[in-house]
């Protein structure tokens, strides 16, 4: 059994009532760890180590080279440790092996940006129009950063956020999902082993509504960066007033994937299988609803739902399989509540639709995956995100249509457009309200772009430079090069 301790000022710790909470396989429903479960008390004394170590700039202090020296450092032990690492997300998230190994790798490209972006990252000098003054401005960090994560990518989300703030100089208190700590502590435990000093950086376990409701409120945080669902993300802004602590908001979506009649129908068929039940579709940007042209919709119906029921769905660790677990009972319970929504709407099931109750699998949280058809726009299962493996298509007359449904959601994170006219596909993508889009492809996605959501979607980006800007206020200094009198005011 895997004991999950906190890791605070340096220091391994239960938590201050000793409760802990039960890790669970969501493959198999066994328990694999015990974690602590942190408390109010435990969260403030995390917040207290980030506020105490930031004044006394034993992190933000160092040059950005030797902060970029600890981030390779970090990255080289997660190569290290990369099978174990692996097996670790597999047991605890669900997901399967190769959607595993592209989270590691990620992980250690992102901390290996982090570290190249800012020791290249400097100020700037201004023309300023008096020849007397020197004008630069001078990027610092914001201060203590509160970073609070959910369980899908759970290694992977967690460096997305901790390598930039650390990187530009900041303290901080992070908190992964209740559900998906081990990689996260893992992480820390590689933090400790290359001599982050204490207090730098910081991890309580626990309920989001308790810990992480505390971080996003004290007055001791001057930064919040979260990745979650929308609902969460409106109450982490409200709590986040107090003090006027700058957010980042990485939110839910619904995204579109619109396949115009010009294309090769197997491609599109793939690469939307791909869109959607990648990491059995609890994926933010997920391309949850299809949007096909009249005049190839019912072929491509037919073949996705050919498709879709071949795809094999086991343990991540099985060899072959295409799809692993959701992530635990609660959000399988979720989701088969939006399925049941769906037929209640009246929309037509063609493809999956259950919990998959045989082959074993009956002891973890498996659900085939599901296609609905006949859907309308204004079902719940078209507007709301199901964070699942259930996709919805619909057909569309032309590109006014296309555009008109693929905006009508609260959602706006991400987008995909499939088609051979190049022309068309610009006009398409520029018309999407949409943060991250594809042209003929959907998923991939690199540390040096922009991530994040128009309208409900979120507010701010992580990654590439707009990630690092997240974490830095910047300051203006102007020099007097002739000191002497302002002599605005008589003597
Ligand atoms: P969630 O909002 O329930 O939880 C996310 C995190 O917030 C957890 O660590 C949780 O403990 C914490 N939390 C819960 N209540 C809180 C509160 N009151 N104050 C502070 N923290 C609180 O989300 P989830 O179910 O873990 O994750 C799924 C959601 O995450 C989906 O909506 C998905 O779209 C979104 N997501 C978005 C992105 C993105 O980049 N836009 C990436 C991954 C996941």
């Amino acid at each position: 059994m895997i004991k999950l301790k906190m890791y605070i000022n340096g220091e391994w710790k239960n938590s201050t009532n000793n409760a802990v909470r039960e890790i669970i396989n969501p493959a198999n429903g066994e328990v694999i760890a015990q974690a602590a479960e942190g408390t109010l008390e435990d969260a403030k004394v995390a917040i207290k180590a980030a506020r105490d170590a930031f004044e006394s700039g034993i992190w933000s202090d160092l040059t950005a080279a030797e902060r970029a020296n600890y981030l390779y450092k970090i990255a080289g032990k997660i190569e290290e440790n990369f099978e174990e690492l692996v097996d670790l997300e597999i047991m605890d998230n669900g997901k399967t092996r190769g959607e595993a190994e592209f989270d590691m790798e990620d992980a250690v490209a992102s901390f290996r940006y982090y570290a190249g972006l800012i020791v290249n990252s400097g100020g700037e000098t201004l023309e300023v129009p008096d020849p007397d003054m020197h004008s630069m401005v001078v990027r610092e960090p914001v201060g203590v950063a509160g970073l609070v994560v959910p369980w899908n990518f759970p290694m992977l989300m967690s460096v997305w956020k901790v390598a930039p703030a650390l990187a530009a100089g900041n303290t901080i208190v992070f908190k992964p999902a209740e559900v998906t700590p081990i990689t996260a502590v893992k992480l820390f435990e590689i933090m400790e082993e290359v001599g982050i000093p204490a207090g730098v950086a910081n991890m309580v376990l626990g309920d989001g509504s308790i810990v992480g409701q505390e971080i996003a409120e004290s007055n001791d945080v001057d930064v919040i960066s979260f990745t979650g669902s929308t609902q969460t993300g409106r109450r982490i802004m409200q709590a986040a007033t107090g003090n006027l602590k700058r957010i980042s908001l990485e939110l839910g979506g619904k995204s579109p994937n619109i396949i115009f009649e010009d294309v090769d129908l197997e491609v599109a068929v793939d690469q939307a299988l791909f869109g959607i039940f990648f990491g059995a579709g609890q994926v933010c940007s997920a391309g949850s609803r299809i949007l096909v042209q009249e005049e190839i919709y019912d072929a491509f119906v037919e073949r996705f739902v050919e498709r879709t029921k071949k795809i094999k769905v086991g343990s991540g660790n099985e060899e072959g399989v295409e799809m692993g677990a959701i992530v635990s009972e609660k959000q399988m319970n979720n989701i088969l509540n939006y399925i049941q929504i769906g037929q209640e709407e009246g929309a037509t099931l063609a493809a999956g639709g259950n919990r998959i109750m045989d082959r074993g699998l009956e002891k973890g949280f498996f659900i085939e995956p599901t296609v609905f058809t006949n859907v309308k726009q204004d079902m719940r299962i078209v507007q709301e995100e199901i964070f699942g493996p259930v996709v919805t298509i619909q057909k569309f007359k032309d590109e006014k249509e296309a555009i008109q449904l693929a905006n009508d959601v609260d959602f706006g994170l991400a987008g995909g457009v499939f088609t051979n006219d190049g022309a068309r596909a610009l006009r398409v993508i520029k018309k999407l309200r949409a943060g991250i889009t594809w042209i003929n492809t959907y998923h991939p996605t690199f540390v040096e772009a922009p991530w994040g959501g128009y309208k409900q979607s979120g507010i701010g980006r992580s990654l590439g430079t707009y990630g690092l800007e997240d974490f830095q206020e910047v300051k203006q200094i102007n020099i007097n090069m002739n000191p002497g009198m302002a002599g605005w005011f008589g003597k």
